[in-house]
């Protein structure tokens, strides 16, 4: 096994050796290169301490002494090198409270989760797979490193990587890794909101965010995305759906592109359904009401999950309109898209497509056509460039207090009449017309 590494790293390891230090690539950089897939970073591990590391470059940032790393500084690029550790307990997911420093290369990979991201290697000793890291890639398994359940009492948040690795890599987590997830899914929620929604960004960025539902068999998301559950146990027995609910959201989670704020929004898009099913007399489900219902716990559960503001806004907006059907005018889609906002209606056209890709085949075709209808109608709004909001008007406030209009709530008011007529009448959209129809006649009158 050859693993080809970039120059400056081999630099790093090169230099280390001829200090007479170990040093190895390790951890992800090695299940990459493994899976012919690009490395995100180069993590080096090495047998010097910190001090010695620093006294071996020219260059360095005390970037976590106390967790042993050190970044070294080649051309102004950063490598990160970390001295061979044994760590105490985890509490922000990459630094655990306390280690201490081994020279044992074997002591360093046994504290790392998984059998996949406990490999090393280095170009004279070649792979260094203490735990049949290779053998597990073949099989497709996410395996602890030694005693599963003695690894996620150390740290819980090892439960979500698990499944966060299983979604990224398409692969099983092996039984006693499960079995021991499931026994202590509860102790997820010592760990903080911050870490659980990087795992779970993670998971819903991957290739198989679908993987979620392993997540929820195996009782994670009972700690922190119980809205979900509830999910999966309610039925939508409906001619346009043929999954309940959980899977319904899942598989638009899969359809949409791996955008944040797009698969954020699938995930949450009919979180509000469980709480608005009413059943009719023919036996048939509705989810009145759903769309708002579920803004409201989008909102509290991306709040509860720490995301930022912004992100919360977006996300929020799309449920809300996720079922928004305007009728196939221009001056309707123009009113729509003021609505949801111009800048997030491109995304709600992917949510509706991902959201019909995930329902029955009952009026499949129709439903489709209606959005491509949609989407051509929004291309032509768009182009035409027409004015959207108060500051594509023609007139500015500036304007208004020109034409002796005093300061104030008035100005608004009369900007937003204004914006209501050039929505219904684009060719409004003049200074000469708006003056004249809602400033000038009124001072006349
Ligand atoms: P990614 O591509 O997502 O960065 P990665 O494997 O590099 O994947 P990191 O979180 O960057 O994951 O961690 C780097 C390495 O450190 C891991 O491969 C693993 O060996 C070890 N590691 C990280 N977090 C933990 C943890 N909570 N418990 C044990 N080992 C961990
Ligand atoms: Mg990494």
């Amino acid at each position: 096994m050859i693993i080809q590494i970039p120059e400056k790293v081999n630099t790093v390891l090169e230099t280390l050796k001829e200090n007479g230090h170990e040093a190895y690539i390790v951890g992800g950089c090695v299940r990459d290169s493994v899976l012919g897939r690009i490395p995100k970073d180069w993590d080096i591990t090495t047998s010097a301490s910190p001090q010695e590391v620093k006294a071996c470059f020219p260059r360095t940032v005390d970037t976590g002494l106390q967790h042993g790393t050190v970044t070294v500084i080649l051309d102004g690029e950063g490598y990160e090198v970390t001295t061979y550790r044994v760590d105490g307990v985890y509490e922000d997911g990459r630094h655990p409270k306390e280690v201490h420093f081994t020279r044992s290369l074997e002591e360093d990979l046994r504290r790392r989760d998984f059998t996949i991201n406990a490999m090393a290697y280095a170009p004279e000793k070649g792979l260094v797979d203490l735990f049949d890291g290779m053998g597990d890639i073949r099989r497709g398994l996410i395996r602890a490193v030694g005693e599963p359940a003695e690894r996620f009492s150390e740290d819980a948040l090892r439960m979500l990587r698990a499944v966060r690795f299983s979604a990224r890599l398409n692969y099983e987590i092996e039984e006693k890794t499960y079995e021991a997830i499931c026994r202590l899914a509860p102790a997820l929620c010592r760990i903080s909101a911050e870490r659980i929604r990087e795992e779970l960004i993670g998971i819903l960025l991957s290739d198989h965010p679908e993987k979620l539902s392993c997540a929820a068999a195996c009782g994670l998301t009972a700690v922190f995305l119980p809205e979900l559950d509830r999910c999966f146990e309610t039925p939508q027995n409906n001619p346009h759906h043929c999954w309940n609910v959980g899977e319904h959201i899942l598989r638009s989670v899969q359809a949409a592109r791996a955008d944040r704020i797009l698969r954020l929004t699938m995930l949450f898009h009919d979180i509000g359904k469980p709480l608005c099913r009413t059943t009719d007399e023919q036996g048939i489900d509705h989810f009145h009401g759903h769309a708002e219902i579920g803004t409201e716990m989008t909102r509290q559960i991306l709040r509860r999950l720490k995301f930022d503001n912004d992100t919360i806004d977006q996300v929020c907006r799309l449920v809300r309109y996720h079922d928004l059907q305007p009728e196939y005018t221009e001056r309707a889609m123009r009113r729509a898209m003021v609505k949801v906002g111009p800048e997030l209606f491109p995304l709600l056209l992917e949510v509706k497509a991902a959201d019909l890709c995930a329902q029955s085949t009952c009026q499949a075709e129709e439903k489709q056509e209606a959005l491509r209808e949609w989407e051509a109608l929004y291309e032509k709004v768009r182009e035409s460039l027409c004015a959207l909001s108060l500051k594509d008007l023609a007139v500015s406030g500036k304007d208004l207090i020109a034409e002796g209009i005093s300061p104030g709530r008035q100005i608004g008011s009369i900007l937003n009449t204004m914006l209501e007529d050039v929505l219904d009448h684009p060719e409004h959209n003049t200074r000469e017309y708006l003056l004249t129809a809602y400033v000038r006649n009124e001072n006349n009158a």
